[in-house]
């Protein structure tokens, strides 16, 4: 809760469903992102059905009710899979990643969104595609998403119908269609990490380029205001689950911006609870108005940190 009473989601980042345990224990008031890939990163083999069952069904249990939101694997760029025999790619960042392998192998996918799904009858579960940078992909992964429904109908086996799902967006194409995406997905939820990488051209692996990579840049900001203005014009919901959201000094602004949840390692939510629960959403509004004119990311960071200052909190 804010200073002002407006209540916002905090939520925590995951890669196993044991972490969900200790993420609850941590005060987190659900799981933003589940990445489903470090299932399959530590196995000798595919993950079946079942056993991807089991782990989200746990995680989903471990949060007691509250959202659990589970991302389909996001497997290709960074991250291989020795059994997969995924090709080698001179720009795997730009390659075959994440929900591209999703629709390319959908064997994988349909087997991966039942297990969601049968998960989705014991907690609060919805489901996310990583990666999407058009609709066309969001409707054929709906698509595979709504077969994989008929097929445990036809079977008995009990899931959530009216499940939410919605798309990371990390990719700039799919924040400049915000609009478009809004009236189809139930939620977005803004993956700065990559965000940040394909706005500015910037590898997020490569130390010689760091300096470039900061998710304060003026372009960066603009997309993330148009996702959570679109999404809101929809009825709908914009979280974010990038580095960005544990960043107590991108906190004001991102409340400003009228953002509904955060979701970051589990570590972080401590400091950003603090941070939001002294922040007055009126004051934010303002501040976000001003920051959104400015045109470095330097201006900006000074700008937050002024700010800061001025309310009394201190890094
Ligand atoms: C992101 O890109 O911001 C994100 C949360 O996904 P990942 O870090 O797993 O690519
Ligand atoms: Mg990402």
């Amino acid at each position: 809760m804010t200073a002002d009473g407006t209540r916002v989601e905090l939520a925590a980042n995951i890669g196993t469903a044991a972490e969900a345990k200790a993420a609850a224990e941590q005060g987190a008031g659900g799981v933003g992102l589940f990445r489903t890939e470090f299932l399959f990163m530590n196995a000798p083999a595919m993950p079946g059905e079942e056993e991807q069952f089991r782990a989200y069904r746990e995680a989903a249990a471990a949060m007691d009710g509250r959202p659990v939101i589970i991302r389909t694997m996001d497997i290709g760029g960074d991250k291989a899979l020795p059994y997969l025999d995924l090709p080698r790619e001179d720009n795997p960042f730009l390659g075959y990643r994440a929900i591209r392998i999703g629709l390319g192998r959908q064997d994988l996918l349909k087997d991966q969104l039942r297990a969601v799904l049968r998960a989705s009858a014991f907690g609060n579960v919805k489901v996310m595609f990583p990666m999407i940078s058009g609709l066309q992909e969001w409707r054929e992964a709906k698509g595979v998403l709504e077969e994989a429904k008929e097929e445990l109908r036809r079977s008995g086996a009990a899931f959530d119908e009216r499940i939410e799902a919605g798309i990371m967006v990390e990719v700039p194409s799919a924040a400049v269609m915000a609009g478009a995406f809004a009236r189809e997905v139930d939620f977005f939820s803004i993956g700065t990490n990559d965000l940040v990488q394909y706005t500015l051209a910037v590898d997020r692996m490569n130390d010689k380029v760091a300096y470039l990579y900061d998710y304060f840049h003026p372009a960066v900001l603009q997309l993330i205001r148009q996702v959570i203005e679109a999404s809101h014009r929809a009825g709908k919901w914009t979280g974010m689950c990038g580095g960005m959201a544990g960043d107590p000094l991108a906190a004001p602004l991102l409340l400003g911006l009228g953002l509904d949840e955060w979701s970051m390692e589990a570590g972080r939510l401590g400091v950003i609870k603090k941070e939001l629960s002294a922040l007055d959403r009126e004051a934010c509004r303002s501040l976000a108005d001003s920051v959104l004119t400015l045109d470095t990311p330097q201006a900006v960071r000074q700008a937050l940190e002024e700010f800061r200052r001025a309310i009394g909190h201190t890094l």
